[in-house]
């Protein structure tokens, strides 16, 4: 099985893939991994994907729970705050957590390198494919020696970004979603610790949208939006920079880094051919409104890679692969509409839309139905498919939907639910001895849920199948 990209999906995909007994090859066309930042924002639901490729709990150290998001105006002052529990929630792990991505990327490497079947490449560019079924044949370019290489697998992985090879090997291409936006991205880092509230804040400012946030450790980042025609230059010279960073005198920190990025939202029409799967910014690009774009990529391995090794050891039909796309892309396609109505809201409308917001802005935030919609981190249920049956009441209310997952206790020790459940699918049966999970694997465990989550959850079924990625697939 080849992996092409290590970047944090490919590496991902790698880590899950080898946990079910693959051979991973990864092939890397950098030297070095990417040294600069980009993702700053992981979810619950998505600690849990690291949390199966067994690095959640090194990237916890590494990341800190975000306290929430704050709209401000163009003057800095607070319009609404939604707050966020920095405790574990419903996911087990905070609902927000800023995180710089290259220690996200260096504990995803260190993982690979001592994970036993994965072995990664770097300094080779995969340059086309073809298949024949059940055969990928990959060529690449040693960058190293100039060499040619070609390598056979039975299984291919596209996890090489938004400019992906992979992706135009299969004759596959991204469709826009909406006009690409230019933004200014300012990483700085401070000695002194800054007077900057441990949440994100978006400027609602029609005329300079902003974002910023302090990340880990002594990083912090900015983000506005580039005027037509303004380069990165024009907009932080000395004045430009003063305003962006008020409170914050520019003086006293370092700018590590300004750079222009392109923001888009698109999805590739085709996922996948054959034996060849595309993932993460191969397969969609988002605008970063709601920090998901890498999420939905982490999403995409854990909701696939299961499948796939099932397929590979002939535990089911190539057909399964037919629901990735199924499943992943009006998931996919739903957090890309939420960034891009998010940032419209947030920042269209000219200096009209700037006073509405100011007025709608000061009401909603005190309706609790709002607020709870701002902050809980959950994201819309899977799609009704062959493996997600919404047969029933129960069916129709949980299927699709994504287990909670509270610290239990089980077997007499104390741990995480997806922990207890295991690698593969489980049933989680309740009936008046309590609960009881039981496992394809045919263990079979008495579950105590001291905080009445899952059972909460449960509510009036009796029995959830529950899929390897922690989705419910039916429910009686
Ligand atoms: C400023 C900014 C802020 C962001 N903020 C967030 C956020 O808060 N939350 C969030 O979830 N996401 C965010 N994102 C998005 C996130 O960074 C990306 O979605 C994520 O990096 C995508 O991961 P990936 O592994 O799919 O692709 P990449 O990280 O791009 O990795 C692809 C890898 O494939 C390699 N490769 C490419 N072509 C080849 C080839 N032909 N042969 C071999 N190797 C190849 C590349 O060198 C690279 O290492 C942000 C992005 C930016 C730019």
């Amino acid at each position: 099985m080849v992996v092409v990209g290590a970047g944090p999906v490919g590496l991902t995909a790698a880590l899950l893939l080898a946990r079910r007994g693959l051979d991973v090859l990864v092939l890397e066309q950098h030297r070095a991994p990417y040294p600069l930042p980009r993702a700053v924002h992981l979810d619950d639901e998505v600690f849990r994907v690291l949390q199966a490729a067994g690095v959640a709990d090194a990237v916890a150290v590494r990341s800190r729970p975000m306290a929430g998001l704050r709209l401000l105006d163009g003057a800095h002052r607070v319009l609404a705050e939604f707050a966020r529990d920095p405790a574990a929630g419903v996911n087990g792990w905070p609902q927000g957590s800023l995180v710089h991505q290259p220690d996200l990327e260096q504990e995803l490497a260190a993982a690979a390198e001592r994970t036993p079947g994965i072995t990664v490449v770097r300094g080779v560019e995969v340059t086309g494919l073809s298949q024949d079924g059940t055969t990928v044949d990959i060529t690449a370019v040693d960058r190293n020696s100039g060499a040619d290489r070609s390598v056979r697998a039975r299984a291919v992985f596209g996890c090489d970004g938004a400019n992906s090879t992979v992706r135009s090997s299969i004759g596959t291409s991204l469709r826009e979603l909406g006009r690409p936006d230019r933004w200014l991205v300012l990483d700085v880092v401070s000695d002194e610790e800054l007077p900057v509230w441990p949440g994100a804040h978006q400027v609602c400012d029609s005329r300079q949208p902003a974002t910023f946030m302090p990340v880990t450790g002594d990083r912090y980042r900015w983000e506005c939006r580039l005027r037509p025609g303004e380069t990165v230059a024009h907009a932080t010279t000395p004045e430009r920079l003063r305003r962006l960073l008020a409170p914050v005198d520019p003086r006293k920190v370092e700018v590590v880094r300004a750079v222009e990025y392109t923001f888009r939202a698109a999805v590739a029409d085709r996922w996948r051919a054959g034996r060849v799967l595309l993932a993460g910014d191969a397969a969609h690009l988002s605008p970063p409104f709601v920090g998901q774009g890498m999420g939905l990529g982490l999403r995409d391995v854990h909701q696939v890679a299961w499948k796939l090794a099932d397929v590979l050891a002939g535990r089911a039909e190539e057909g399964l692969l037919d629901t990735y796309q199924a499943e992943r892309e009006p998931h996919a396609r739903a957090l890309i509409r939420v960034a891009q109505l998010l940032g419209a809201l947030m920042t269209g409308g000219g200096p009209v839309g700037d006073v509405v917001r100011h007025r709608v802005l000061a009401v909603v935030r005190r309706i609790p139905a709002v607020a709870r919609l701002a902050t809980d981190s959950r994201t819309p249920p899977l799609p009704r498919g062959p493996l997600v049956e919404r047969r029933g009441r129960a069916g129709r209310r949980l299927a699709g939907t994504l287990v909670p997952q509270p610290e239990v206790l089980a077997g007499g020790r104390r741990g995480r639910l997806d922990d207890v459940l295991g690698p593969g699918a489980a049933e989680l049966v309740r009936d008046g001895a309590g609960l009881t999970v039981r496992r394809d694997d045919g263990t079979v465990l008495a579950v105590d849920d001291p905080s009445g989550a899952l059972a909460a959850w449960m509510g009036g079924a009796r029995a959830v199948v529950v899929r390897p990625d922690r989705i419910a697939r039916s429910a009686r």
